[in-house]
């Protein structure tokens, strides 16, 4: 019997954290952290855990025995396995006990090792000791008599990957996060080719589109943008994911089409340095000169002293602020006190490049963002393409890979999941906290 047990992820789009059960084998999929249930106990800075105490007793991460390190028992799992950086697949990675082997992309291990090299680090986030052993697509590793297959897939960061998985009875295939409709949909091709290969017994499959689709790409996107940067006189301010090396190459390529800078973080910088190792990526020059790495006087830290040395193209505020008509100035939420400095002249826009929030205090971050656009006079515009797969893309797929049963994860609408595919279509809902009989 092969069986799985959903930690996270049921339900709800976050905390991806399933343990495979193969004879003596163990396997967990992914790690992440939920964000949204997070949220409902803690607040960035003021409320934030001591240890993991507050964290099982809000059920924000399972009560396992032999996982965890700071508990001392013997570890009860083979290795954890990551389809990819986004902290909703793999951010308590760093509670893992150091002797149970991390699975993951290379990539995948590069993005985490800059984040948390330019984070500030907790017992939620600290990376150190970690046992990483890194994959590329199409390697065969096995875990004591399961073999998993990664295979790419496109998604909205580099990296990420899905898992056709040979267990004693059978096959099962993890998709992931991903998409057919980003710049590289090959990589999902061959994700889906290999798995239809296989005639899965059962598929795990991410549904986060399922209710509200948006159908753009990023082809869409480049152009979208490319017409509002055109016509704006003065500073474009944008916000996207940190990660989001496709949407920085669209925002590159607008740049260099309208003669513009793109000014970026030096945290943003040391993460597409370190992903500059890795030729495929096809990341932009940050060192070039069509990046201005902003130069903050203020709060500097060792790595951000040591990092800054690294490039002849960094620039102030102060000096950004003189030249608003040469400027794309990339932004987190969390960086709107930079308005107040930058002081954006009349016709200056904000480009929302990511997605609609969808949990409460989402709403709210996004209200506060308003508040601050509407008092320096910023239109907002919203342009973004999913990186998720959309429901008619997903049928698609799903009709090529035939799986004997398809289990939603990765959703709010499990239920809507299983009335779409409706009767053709074996779709098993899978329950928090409970173990499904896969094969
Ligand atoms: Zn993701
Ligand atoms: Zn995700």
């Amino acid at each position: 019997m092969v069986e799985m047990t959903f930690y996270g992820g049921v339900g709800e789009v976050g905390g991806n954290m399933f343990l495979l059960r193969d004879r003596d084998t163990r396997v967990i999929l992914d790690f992440g952290m939920n964000y949204a249930t997070r949220r409902n106990f803690y607040s960035w800075p003021a409320l934030q855990p001591r240890d993991e105490r507050g964290l099982l007793d809000f059920g924000l991460i399972p009560n396992l025995t032999g996982v965890y390190q700071y508990e001392e028992s013997e570890p009860s799992i083979d290795a954890v396995f990551l389809t990819h950086s986004h902290g909703d697949h793999s951010g308590y990675v760093s509670l893992i006990k150091r002797s149970i082997p991390v699975y993951c992309g290379e990539t995948t291990s590069l993005i985490m090792k800059a984040l948390d090299a330019t984070g500030r680090r907790t017992f939620e986030k600290d990376l150190r000791g970690i046992e990483w052993r890194t994959f590329r697509t199409g390697e065969r590793l096995e875990i004591d008599g399961v073999v998993i297959l990664p295979v790419h897939v496109d998604h909205s960061v580099p990296g990420a990957y899905g898992f056709i998985i040979h267990t004693s009875e059978g096959t099962i295939v993890y998709t992931g996060d991903f998409r057919t409709h980003g710049t590289k949909p090959m990589l999902t091709e061959d994700f889906v080719r290999r798995a239809a290969e296989e005639s899965p017994e059962a598929v795990i499959c991410e549904g986060t589109n399922i209710m509200q689709a948006r159908v753009s790409s990023e082809k869409d996107v480049e152009v979208e943008l490319d017409s509002v940067v055109a016509s704006t006189p003065k500073i474009v301010l944008a916000s996207f994911g940190h990660n989001d090396i496709d949407r920085l190459r669209t925002f590159y390529n607008v740049a260099k089409k309208n003669d513009r800078y793109l000014v970026i973080s030096l945290k943003q910088a040391y993460l597409l340095r370190e992903l500059q190792k890795d030729q495929r990526l096809d990341v932009p020059d940050v060192t070039g000169d069509r990046f201005i790495i902003l130069d903050e006087e203020k709060r500097k830290n060792r790595w951000e002293r040591e990092e800054i040395q690294k490039y002849g193209n960094t620039k102030t505020i102060a000096e950004i602020s003189r030249i608003q008509d040469k400027i794309i100035y990339i932004m987190s939420q969390f960086d709107l006190n930079d308005l107040v400095e930058i002081r954006p002249e009349a016709g200056s826009v904000y480009i929302y490049s990511s997605s609609e929030p969808f949990t409460e205090e989402g709403e709210i971050d996004f209200e506060r963002l308003k508040n601050w656009l509407a008092c320096y006079g910023l239109p907002l515009y919203q342009i973004h393409a999913s990186g998720h797969v959309m429901p008619h893309q997903l049928a698609e797929v799903i009709r090529r890979v035939k799986p004997k049963k398809l289990v939603p994860v990765h959703t709010e609408y499990p239920e809507t999941f299983k009335k779409y595919f409706g009767k053709n279509v074996n779709v098993e809902l899978p329950t928090k906290n409970q173990t499904m009989k896969l094969i």
